[in-house]
Protein backbone atom coordinates (compact mmCIF):
# COMPACT_ATOMS: atom_id res chain seq x y z
CA UNK A 1 0.00 0.00 0.00
CA UNK A 2 1.73 3.43 -1.23
CA UNK A 3 1.23 5.68 1.71
CA UNK A 4 0.65 9.25 0.99
CA UNK A 5 0.34 12.85 2.72
CA UNK A 6 -2.06 16.06 1.67
CA UNK A 7 0.50 18.93 0.77
CA UNK A 8 0.47 22.13 0.53
CA UNK A 9 1.21 23.88 -3.24
CA UNK A 10 2.37 27.21 -1.67
CA UNK A 11 4.91 28.83 -3.92
CA UNK A 12 3.89 26.81 -6.98
CA UNK A 13 2.34 23.48 -8.13
CA UNK A 14 5.68 21.40 -8.71
CA UNK A 15 6.62 22.56 -4.94
CA UNK A 16 4.29 19.76 -3.99
CA UNK A 17 6.33 17.15 -5.29
CA UNK A 18 9.36 18.63 -2.97
CA UNK A 19 7.10 18.65 0.15
CA UNK A 20 5.88 15.20 -0.06
CA UNK A 21 9.29 13.94 -0.81
CA UNK A 22 10.45 15.40 2.45
CA UNK A 23 7.95 13.86 4.58
CA UNK A 24 8.19 10.40 2.91
CA UNK A 25 5.34 10.49 1.22
CA UNK A 26 4.86 7.76 -2.18
CA UNK A 27 1.93 10.04 -2.96
CA UNK A 28 0.49 13.68 -2.47
CA UNK A 29 -2.33 14.95 -2.73
CA UNK A 30 -3.19 18.50 -3.58
CA UNK A 31 -5.77 21.88 -3.82
CA UNK A 32 -5.39 22.55 -7.05
CA UNK A 33 -7.38 26.32 -6.26
CA UNK A 34 -7.76 27.88 -2.87
CA UNK A 35 -9.92 25.34 -1.32
CA UNK A 36 -12.25 27.86 0.19
CA UNK A 37 -12.83 30.37 -2.46
CA UNK A 38 -14.51 30.29 -5.43
CA UNK A 39 -11.88 32.18 -7.66
CA UNK A 40 -10.77 30.41 -10.25
CA UNK A 41 -7.50 28.66 -10.93
CA UNK A 42 -4.30 30.57 -11.78
CA UNK A 43 -1.67 28.18 -12.69
CA UNK A 44 -0.27 29.26 -16.93
CA UNK A 45 -0.48 26.20 -19.46
CA UNK A 46 3.11 26.16 -18.69
CA UNK A 47 3.00 25.30 -14.72
CA UNK A 48 1.05 22.32 -15.20
CA UNK A 49 2.43 21.22 -17.97
CA UNK A 50 5.79 21.50 -15.59
CA UNK A 51 3.59 19.25 -12.56
CA UNK A 52 2.97 16.95 -14.90
CA UNK A 53 6.29 16.39 -16.45
CA UNK A 54 7.76 16.46 -12.95
CA UNK A 55 5.56 14.22 -11.10
CA UNK A 56 5.72 11.87 -13.96
CA UNK A 57 9.51 11.14 -14.12
CA UNK A 58 9.51 11.74 -10.18
CA UNK A 59 11.79 9.04 -8.31
CA UNK A 60 9.71 8.84 -5.01
CA UNK A 61 6.24 10.08 -5.55
CA UNK A 62 4.05 7.84 -7.54
CA UNK A 63 0.84 9.52 -7.74
CA UNK A 64 -1.39 12.56 -6.89
CA UNK A 65 -4.42 13.01 -6.11
CA UNK A 66 -6.46 16.41 -6.32
CA UNK A 67 -8.79 17.36 -3.39
CA UNK A 68 -11.68 19.30 -4.88
CA UNK A 69 -12.80 22.99 -3.15
CA UNK A 70 -14.84 22.84 -0.33
CA UNK A 71 -17.79 24.88 -0.84
CA UNK A 72 -18.69 23.10 -3.86
CA UNK A 73 -22.55 21.67 -3.07
CA UNK A 74 -23.86 19.92 -5.72
CA UNK A 75 -27.38 19.15 -3.43
CA UNK A 76 -27.68 22.49 -2.84
CA UNK A 77 -31.32 24.31 -3.14
CA UNK A 78 -30.03 27.41 -3.99
CA UNK A 79 -29.66 27.66 -7.98
CA UNK A 80 -26.60 30.41 -7.62
CA UNK A 81 -24.83 28.16 -5.12
CA UNK A 82 -25.37 24.66 -7.78
CA UNK A 83 -24.40 26.66 -10.81
CA UNK A 84 -21.42 28.03 -9.03
CA UNK A 85 -20.19 24.51 -7.44
CA UNK A 86 -20.63 22.77 -10.95
CA UNK A 87 -18.63 25.11 -12.78
CA UNK A 88 -15.97 25.02 -9.78
CA UNK A 89 -16.10 20.89 -10.21
CA UNK A 90 -15.35 21.44 -13.44
CA UNK A 91 -12.05 23.69 -13.34
CA UNK A 92 -10.78 21.33 -10.71
CA UNK A 93 -11.71 18.35 -12.88
CA UNK A 94 -9.73 20.40 -15.85
CA UNK A 95 -6.43 21.20 -14.29
CA UNK A 96 -6.05 18.02 -11.96
CA UNK A 97 -6.23 16.26 -15.24
CA UNK A 98 -4.17 18.63 -16.84
CA UNK A 99 -1.15 17.48 -13.86
CA UNK A 100 -1.79 13.99 -14.83
CA UNK A 101 -3.62 13.47 -11.75
CA UNK A 102 -4.87 9.79 -10.48
CA UNK A 103 -8.46 11.14 -9.36
CA UNK A 104 -10.38 14.36 -7.63
CA UNK A 105 -11.77 13.55 -4.13
CA UNK A 106 -15.12 15.51 -3.70
CA UNK A 107 -17.79 15.95 -1.41
CA UNK A 108 -20.36 15.91 -3.03
CA UNK A 109 -22.20 18.00 -0.53
CA UNK A 110 -25.45 18.62 1.70
CA UNK A 111 -28.79 18.46 1.26
CA UNK A 112 -29.94 19.99 4.54
CA UNK A 113 -32.42 17.62 5.95
CA UNK A 114 -33.85 17.47 2.29
CA UNK A 115 -33.21 13.85 2.02
CA UNK A 116 -30.84 12.50 -0.93
CA UNK A 117 -33.64 10.86 -3.29
CA UNK A 118 -34.81 14.98 -3.64
CA UNK A 119 -31.38 15.86 -4.86
CA UNK A 120 -30.19 12.84 -6.55
CA UNK A 121 -31.29 14.26 -10.27
CA UNK A 122 -29.06 17.47 -9.85
CA UNK A 123 -26.01 15.42 -8.40
CA UNK A 124 -25.97 13.05 -10.92
CA UNK A 125 -26.41 15.50 -13.81
CA UNK A 126 -23.65 18.07 -11.85
CA UNK A 127 -21.25 15.30 -11.95
CA UNK A 128 -22.33 14.02 -15.15
CA UNK A 129 -21.60 17.69 -17.38
CA UNK A 130 -18.59 18.47 -15.64
CA UNK A 131 -17.12 15.36 -16.26
CA UNK A 132 -18.48 15.84 -19.73
CA UNK A 133 -17.29 18.79 -20.14
CA UNK A 134 -14.13 18.51 -18.52
CA UNK A 135 -13.12 16.10 -21.41
CA UNK A 136 -14.23 18.02 -23.86
CA UNK A 137 -11.93 21.20 -22.50
CA UNK A 138 -9.18 18.83 -22.23
CA UNK A 139 -9.62 17.15 -25.80
CA UNK A 140 -8.90 13.97 -24.03
CA UNK A 141 -10.20 11.92 -20.74
CA UNK A 142 -10.62 12.94 -17.86
CA UNK A 143 -9.15 11.54 -14.09
CA UNK A 144 -11.57 9.95 -12.18
CA UNK A 145 -13.71 11.62 -9.43
CA UNK A 146 -13.50 10.12 -6.48
CA UNK A 147 -17.05 10.45 -4.59
CA UNK A 148 -15.65 10.67 -0.71
CA UNK A 149 -17.94 9.42 2.35
CA UNK A 150 -18.93 11.62 4.47
CA UNK A 151 -19.02 12.06 8.72
CA UNK A 152 -22.73 12.76 8.28
CA UNK A 153 -23.36 16.18 9.43
CA UNK A 154 -26.32 18.40 9.10
CA UNK A 155 -27.25 16.25 5.92
CA UNK A 156 -24.61 15.62 3.99
CA UNK A 157 -24.50 13.29 1.15
CA UNK A 158 -22.34 10.08 1.26
CA UNK A 159 -22.98 9.28 5.32
CA UNK A 160 -23.43 5.94 3.99
CA UNK A 161 -22.16 3.81 0.97
CA UNK A 162 -25.17 3.40 0.07
CA UNK A 163 -25.15 6.74 -0.90
CA UNK A 164 -22.65 7.19 -2.41
CA UNK A 165 -23.83 3.90 -4.72
CA UNK A 166 -26.77 5.66 -5.45
CA UNK A 167 -25.39 8.45 -7.15
CA UNK A 168 -22.96 5.79 -8.82
CA UNK A 169 -26.01 3.62 -9.92
CA UNK A 170 -28.02 7.18 -11.29
CA UNK A 171 -25.28 8.14 -13.05
CA UNK A 172 -25.59 4.48 -15.08
CA UNK A 173 -22.14 3.21 -13.35
CA UNK A 174 -20.39 5.38 -15.57
CA UNK A 175 -16.88 4.43 -15.20
CA UNK A 176 -15.05 7.76 -14.38
CA UNK A 177 -16.48 7.74 -11.14
CA UNK A 178 -14.77 6.31 -8.10
CA UNK A 179 -15.08 6.50 -4.49
CA UNK A 180 -12.74 7.94 -1.97
CA UNK A 181 -12.93 6.31 1.73
CA UNK A 182 -11.86 8.37 4.46
CA UNK A 183 -11.41 6.60 7.81
CA UNK A 184 -12.35 9.38 9.93
CA UNK A 185 -15.55 9.78 8.68
CA UNK A 186 -16.38 6.30 8.34
CA UNK A 187 -15.83 6.31 12.08
CA UNK A 188 -17.49 9.15 12.99
CA UNK A 189 -20.71 7.76 10.48
CA UNK A 190 -20.97 5.34 13.11
CA UNK A 191 -18.82 2.31 11.61
CA UNK A 192 -17.02 -0.08 13.59
CA UNK A 193 -13.86 -1.36 12.67
CA UNK A 194 -12.20 -1.72 16.00
CA UNK A 195 -11.91 -5.22 15.34
CA UNK A 196 -10.61 -7.51 12.22
CA UNK A 197 -14.61 -8.69 12.11
CA UNK A 198 -15.83 -5.43 12.23
CA UNK A 199 -13.04 -4.28 9.32
CA UNK A 200 -14.26 -6.86 7.11
CA UNK A 201 -17.43 -6.30 7.82
CA UNK A 202 -16.92 -2.34 6.17
CA UNK A 203 -14.95 -4.02 3.67
CA UNK A 204 -17.60 -6.72 2.59
CA UNK A 205 -19.64 -3.33 2.80
CA UNK A 206 -18.11 -0.89 0.55
CA UNK A 207 -17.62 -3.88 -2.23
CA UNK A 208 -21.49 -4.87 -2.04
CA UNK A 209 -22.65 -0.96 -2.14
CA UNK A 210 -20.30 0.49 -4.92
CA UNK A 211 -17.72 -2.12 -5.77
CA UNK A 212 -13.66 -2.65 -4.24
CA UNK A 213 -13.02 -1.27 -7.71
CA UNK A 214 -14.09 1.74 -7.67
CA UNK A 215 -11.83 2.57 -4.18
CA UNK A 216 -9.50 5.19 -5.85
CA UNK A 217 -7.82 5.97 -2.70
CA UNK A 218 -8.37 5.94 1.16
CA UNK A 219 -8.05 9.06 2.89
CA UNK A 220 -6.09 8.01 6.29
CA UNK A 221 -7.41 9.61 9.14
CA UNK A 222 -7.64 9.57 13.09
CA UNK A 223 -10.76 11.13 14.50
CA UNK A 224 -11.08 13.91 17.44
CA UNK A 225 -14.41 12.72 18.07
CA UNK A 226 -16.07 9.76 18.86
CA UNK A 227 -17.81 6.76 17.32
CA UNK A 228 -20.90 7.82 15.54
CA UNK A 229 -20.33 11.49 16.38
CA UNK A 230 -21.38 12.68 13.00
CA UNK A 231 -18.67 15.29 12.77
CA UNK A 232 -15.56 15.73 10.71
CA UNK A 233 -12.56 16.15 12.80
CA UNK A 234 -9.20 14.84 11.97
CA UNK A 235 -6.78 13.58 14.57
CA UNK A 236 -3.04 12.57 13.84
CA UNK A 237 -3.19 8.64 13.54
CA UNK A 238 -3.13 6.93 16.91
CA UNK A 239 -3.50 10.01 19.40
CA UNK A 240 -7.53 9.84 18.40
CA UNK A 241 -10.79 8.24 19.12
CA UNK A 242 -10.09 5.78 16.90
CA UNK A 243 -6.16 4.52 17.45
CA UNK A 244 -3.82 2.57 16.05
CA UNK A 245 -4.88 -1.09 16.62
CA UNK A 246 -8.01 0.02 14.89
CA UNK A 247 -6.51 1.82 11.64
CA UNK A 248 -4.57 -1.31 11.68
CA UNK A 249 -7.18 -3.42 11.69
CA UNK A 250 -8.68 -2.39 9.11
CA UNK A 251 -5.74 -0.82 6.80
CA UNK A 252 -4.20 -4.39 6.62
CA UNK A 253 -7.35 -5.48 4.81
CA UNK A 254 -5.77 -7.33 1.99
CA UNK A 255 -8.42 -6.78 -0.46
CA UNK A 256 -7.30 -2.94 -0.30
CA UNK A 257 -3.59 -3.26 -0.15
CA UNK A 258 -3.36 -1.69 -4.19
CA UNK A 259 -5.12 1.66 -2.55
CA UNK A 260 -2.97 4.74 -1.85
CA UNK A 261 -3.79 5.95 1.64
CA UNK A 262 -3.61 9.32 2.33
CA UNK A 263 -2.75 11.46 5.26
CA UNK A 264 -4.91 14.68 6.04
CA UNK A 265 -3.97 14.64 9.72
CA UNK A 266 -3.04 17.98 11.69
CA UNK A 267 0.05 17.27 12.50
CA UNK A 268 1.58 20.33 14.43
CA UNK A 269 -1.08 22.52 12.49
CA UNK A 270 0.68 22.72 9.33
CA UNK A 271 -0.39 19.22 7.95
CA UNK A 272 0.79 15.75 8.04
CA UNK A 273 5.09 15.38 9.07
CA UNK A 274 7.91 12.87 8.52
CA UNK A 275 6.70 11.44 11.39
CA UNK A 276 2.68 10.80 10.81
CA UNK A 277 4.06 9.39 7.59
CA UNK A 278 6.06 6.62 9.54
CA UNK A 279 3.46 6.37 11.63
CA UNK A 280 0.70 5.38 9.02
CA UNK A 281 3.92 2.37 7.41
CA UNK A 282 3.95 1.35 11.12
CA UNK A 283 0.46 0.79 11.62
CA UNK A 284 0.27 -0.69 8.17
CA UNK A 285 2.56 -3.22 8.87
CA UNK A 286 1.27 -4.07 12.40
CA UNK A 287 -2.30 -4.53 10.41
CA UNK A 288 -0.75 -7.00 7.85
CA UNK A 289 0.83 -8.76 10.56
CA UNK A 290 -2.45 -9.22 13.14
CA UNK A 291 -4.01 -10.28 10.01
CA UNK A 292 -1.29 -12.89 9.06
CA UNK A 293 -1.47 -14.38 13.09
CA UNK A 294 -5.32 -14.58 12.28
CA UNK A 295 -5.07 -16.77 9.34
CA UNK A 296 -2.67 -18.46 11.44
CA UNK A 297 -4.25 -19.43 14.37
CA UNK A 298 -7.48 -20.09 12.27
CA UNK A 299 -5.64 -22.66 10.65
CA UNK A 300 -4.44 -24.20 13.81
CA UNK A 301 -4.20 -27.85 14.41
CA UNK A 302 -4.81 -28.93 10.87
ZN1 LIG B 1 -12.17 15.27 1.76
ZN1 LIG C 1 -12.51 15.07 6.77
Amino acid sequence: MLIGAHVSTSGGLVTALERGTAVGADVVQVFTQSPRMWRSPSHTPEALAAYRDAAASHESIRATFAHATYLVNLASGDEELYAKSCRCLLENLVTASAIGASGVVLHVGSHRGAGLGSVLGQVRDAIERALDDAEDALGAPACRLLLENAAGAGGTVGRSLDELAAIVDAAGGDPRLGVCLDTQHLWASGVDYSSLEGADAAIDALDRSVGLERLGCIHLNDSKVPLGANRDRHENLGEGEVGAAALASLLGHPAIEDVPAVLEVPGDGDGPRAEDVSAARRILSDGVAARARARGEGAGGR
